[in-house]
């Protein structure tokens, strides 16, 4: 379990808590609800739990299946991860769609995903297909 706040689920810097405790990247926590899936929990200021979703969201096996029909290997300019071994990863935040969808999924390496749920990285996606991940902050 990770706490962390919506502005930092959505690209905010605050480090998101482990249920150990333990401080984590916000880049980090962002990489595990892209991989993991998230029910969101609204907590008061006292940290009493307010409200649970209900929803976690994963692409099917068969949005998976598409994905690596679509990308022979990771979308991310110049490299070549091979597909079998990506991530599928939501072009628009799930957190801000609430939805899954073929059309709104692309594959990504293991070390691209990080990169792209890292606060100092802006990524952009062209209609052929192509990842673009670009650092604007150190
Ligand atoms: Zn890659």
């Amino acid at each position: 379990m990770v706490t962390m706040t919506l502005a930092s689920l959505l690209g905010g810097l605050a480090p998101g808590v482990l249920d150990t405790g333990t401080l984590i990247s916000p880049g980090e926590a962002r990489r595990l609800a892209a991989e993991h899936g998230l029910i969101p929990v609204v907590l008061g200021t006292k940290s009493e739990v307010l409200d649970v979703g209900s929803k976690a969201r994963f692409h099917t096996q068969a949005m998976r299946i598409g994905l690596r029909v679509q990308h022979r290997t990771c979308t991310v300019q110049g490299c070549t991860v091979p597909a079998a071994w990506c991530h599928a990863h939501h072009k628009t935040p799930w957190a801000l769609s609430r939805r899954t969808s073929l059309a709104d999924g692309t594959l990504v390496c293991g070390p691209h995903h990080r990169k792209i749920h890292h606060p100092a990285y802006t990524t952009t996606y062209d209609p052929g297909g192509t990842t673009h991940l670009t650092r604007t902050r150190r």
